[in-house]
């Protein structure tokens, strides 16, 4: 039998040759696979049952035409996806992004990300994820509905309550996941538990369009308690403006921080004084705007064009919410210059390889995404439990769960790492407790 490094290097090796431009894929996985090392060491079954080239292998993958016509009247062609990852512990369980940058590596990645999130949350979800390379930015109401409604007309005969439940991700929010929602009844019939992120009005859960940028938090508030410190008196950069970016700033303003920065794909706003959550949502979630109209608002505010990342200031803790690979090598030094001392993260993967290195050679304490923002889906996962009972429970009872979640995950991870040697390395500790389990229920119920 191979030894532990031995055999994730054969893997490694398995993907390369299967799926070679795949990079996001090979990116995410990796960084899971090398942490795995101290775990197979201790666990041969892994390597004896060749556990993890079956864990990067996705179940299924669906990929489908969607047609649709804009308001001119002229005929477009996108593609979708679903990548049915995992469903050792549950129903797959993922959202839907459209955006131009989709394509099945992306897709890949994150529902491979997601089978592990979705297991650190102790509720039984599988992972998938989906999407289309479809542009939502600048379409119109009615065009971004008929673009759902085709989208859905294949998406259907693949989901259901029990077999795959998609929810929101980049691009797609309430908005969309009715227009999902209103497509699926139409075609299949009422199914409450199909989707989540639902409206309040049909089956949607309170506390679910806050539950990332609040779980974020909550998280946050974990790692800082470890390190004998708290959250009121920080100074936050944040990035994106986004539903993560909108309910992480509400919530660290709450906990008494100080954000001073929010961003979109173009520039940045900055405001020592604070970023006001109100005036965000109101350009981003009213007028679907950009970013920029901000300093319109709020005077006190300067606008800079580019990334935040690259905005020389000093400041405590980074919250990246915006997109995968948002900082670099540089920038995450840059960081270790203006003092930083904790990053944790609310969008999925936005730091890339190199960027991690440099938080872990210089004592940044590092959270990554799938134990950071895993409140999304936690909630989703209530929502599923709601439906299911045909009941709605208050937003202090999701929330609460929710707050408990999250520190259960910081918990769980500091553990995992302390138990291998790797303490305060909460990647470590989240790849492994989130391993753990699936590994568990894929051994448990055979090939
Ligand atoms: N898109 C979110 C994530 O990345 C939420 C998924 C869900 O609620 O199913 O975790």
């Amino acid at each position: 039998m191979l030894d532990a490094k031995a055999y994730v290097e054969s893997v490694k090796a398995a993907i390369q040759q299967r799926d070679p431009e795949q990079v996001e894929f090979q990116e995410a996985v990796f960084a899971v696979l090398d942490s795995l090392v101290p775990v197979l060491e201790k666990h041969p079954r892994v390597i004896q049952e060749n556990l993890l080239e079956r864990l990067v292998e996705p179940e299924r993958v669906i990929e489908f035409r969607v047609p649709w016509q804009d308001d001119a009247g002229s005929f477009h062609v996108n593609r979708g996806y679903r990548v049915q990852f995992n469903s050792a512990i549950g129903p797959y369980k993922g959202g839907l992004r459209f955006h131009p940058s989709v394509n099945l590596s992306t897709v890949k990645f994150l529902g491979f990300e997601q089978t592990f999130k979705n297991s650190l949350t102790g509720l039984p979800i599988g992972g998938g994820k989906g999407g289309s390379d479809f542009d939502p930015k600048g379409k119109s109401d009615s065009e971004v509905m008929r673009f759902c409604q085709s989208f859905m007309t294949e998406l259907a005969r693949h989901i259901g309550p029990d077999l795959d439940v998609p929810a929101g991700d980049i691009g797609v929010g309430g908005r969309e996941v009715g227009y999902l929602f209103g497509a699926y009844k139409r075609l299949r019939g009422y199914q409450n538990g199909v989707l989540t992120g639902k409206n309040l009005t049909f089956g949607g859960s309170l506390a679910r369009t806050e539950a990332t940028g609040y779980g974020l938090l909550y998280y946050t508030q974990a790692m800082l308690h470890a390190n004998s410190d708290q959250i009121a008196g920080k100074k936050i950069k944040i990035s994106g403006s986004g539903n993560v970016a909108i309910y992480a700033l509400q919530k660290a303003t709450e906990m008494g921080a100080t954000v001073v920065t929010v961003s979109d794909s173009d520039g940045f706003v900055y405001d020592p004084a604070g970023i006001d959550d109100g005036v965000v949502r109101q350009i981003k979630e009213v007028k679907r705007g950009r970013i920029k109209e901000y300093v319109k608002e709020v005077p006190t505010a300067v606008y800079h064009p580019g990334s935040v990342w690259d905005f020389d200031v000093e400041y405590d803790i980074a919250l990246p919410c915006a997109t995968q690979n948002e900082i670099d090598e540089a920038q995450a030094k840059a960081m270790v210059q203006q003092h930083v001392k904790y990053i944790c993260e609310g969008a999925n993967m936005p730091s890339d390889e190199q960027a991690i290195a440099v938080y872990h050679e210089n004592g940044i304490a590092y959270g990554p995404a799938k134990a950071a923002n895993a409140g999304g889906v936690a909630v989703s996962a209530l929502e599923m439990s709601q439906n299911s009972e045909r009941l709605s429970w208050t937003f202090n009872e999701v929330d609460d769960r929710l707050e408990k979640i999250m520190h259960d995950i910081f918990a769980e991870s500091e553990k995992a790492a302390e138990d291998y040697g790797l303490a305060g390395n909460y990647q470590a500790g989240a790849n492994i407790a989130g391993f753990k389990k699936v590994a568990i229920a894929m051994i448990a119920q055979g090939l």
